[in-house]
């Protein structure tokens, strides 16, 4: 078997460096124990975060130990008997091809209902951020108009789509390139898109929304967030999900200079993390499970193949490779 381990803890913007292949002996499973062959792995912002050495909301990742992730792979030997060989399991044990892991963190998934890297997006923990972060961290309600940055990626293509399904007045996304803004309206239903690589962020905000935003989706914090501040109109909400312009900063950004509107303004900034909303977990994948079915939301990958690809995928969605989840498939 081949895993990824972490070689060095990155200062700023990590690189392959960072990042060793390992060979490993995989025992035969034990009892409660499953040996799996990986078929699809997640690369995710969050693991940026854990590649620091800082306490978090998940513990950082170990030097020299394989590093973690959402993955979803086949069963080919079971200590459990609930876990029968040939199912299809979700887990943690990502960055690798095969892994031994304890059933009891294993999810078993239905291949014949959806594809496994579904598990890991619209049906997982990406729908699941995007649809609690919206109805529940920003409380969105029906004719808002929404901001939604980090629009064209996993999550974000997610938001706008769901925002217009529950009736949005206006959504309005922000990616970087003439490319993925155009993919905002004409493939994940944006009514109007900014490419912010091309400047002027906030003069194309107040083009984009005239009369102003109820609710800002944020993903990248920064310069967007400022903007969105500015946009806000009064008891607008901004649900802050993540901040990928400052993942890489070796030092803490300042934050927006504009804050103090918020006072004015009456709004309500509330960060979230999607574990928040797993009590959640069946109502948002019933609902998100139908709207699949019916062809009402888009659900965008990215795949890049073969295990060795795993780090570089990782590092380029700091660049914006991706369009909706970025998967690696085996
Ligand atoms: P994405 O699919 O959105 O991938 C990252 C995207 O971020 C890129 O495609 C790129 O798009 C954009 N990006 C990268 N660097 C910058 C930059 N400097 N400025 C602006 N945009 C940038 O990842 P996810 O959908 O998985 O995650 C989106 C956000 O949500 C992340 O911040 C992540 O950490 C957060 N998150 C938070 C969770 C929570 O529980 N709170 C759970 C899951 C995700 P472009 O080409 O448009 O620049």
């Amino acid at each position: 078997a081949r895993e990824f381990h972490l070689a060095a803890r990155p200062q700023g913007a990590p690189g392959p460096e960072h990042f060793r292949l390992v060979e490993a002996e995989l025992a035969q499973p034990g009892p409660g124990q499953l040996l799996v062959r990986n078929d699809v792995l997640s690369v995710d912002p969050y693991m940026r975060g854990r590649m620091n050495d800082v306490k978090s909301y998940v513990p950082p990742f170990a030097l020299d130990a394989p590093l973690e992730g959402g993955a979803v792979g086949t069963v080919l030997a079971s200590g459990d008997a609930a876990v029968p060989v040939g199912a299809s399991v979700l887990h943690m044990a990502g960055w690798r091809d095969y892994a031994l892991i304890p059933a009891k963190h294993a999810t078993v998934v239905d291949t014949a209902l959806a594809p496994a890297g579904r598990y890991l997006g619209a049906l997982g923990v990406t729908g699941l951020t995007a649809w609690g972060g919206l109805l529940i961290a920003a409380e969105f309600k029906a004719g808002d108009i929404v901001f939604v940055s980090g629009a064209a990626g996993a999550v974000g293509s997610l938001v706008g789509q769901i925002a217009k399904l529950k009736g949005a007045a206006r959504v309005i996304g922000s990616a970087g390139g003439a490319q993925k803004a155009r993919a905002l309206t004409e493939r994940f239903g944006y009514d109007a898109a900014i490419d912010y690589r091309a400047g002027d962020l906030r003069g194309q905000l107040a083009q984009a929304a005239p009369e102003g935003i109820d609710v800002y989706f944020d993903n990248v914090g920064g310069e967007h967030l400022e903007a969105a501040l500015g946009a806000a109109r009064r008891g607008g909400r901004v649900a802050l999900c993540g901040a990928i312009a400052q993942y890489n900063d070796a030092e803490p950004a300042p934050g927006p200079r504009n804050l103090a509107l918020a006072i004015g303004k009456r709004l309500t900034l509330r960060g979230f993390i999607v574990f928040d909303y797993q009590p959640r977990f069946g109502e948002f994948a019933a609902e998100m499970a139908g709207w699949l079915a019916e062809g009402s939301i888009e659900a965008a990958e990215t795949v890049v193949h073969g295990l060795e690809n795993t780090p570089e995928a990782f590092l380029s969605l700091f660049r914006g490779a991706n369009t909706g989840k970025m998967l690696i498939e085996l």
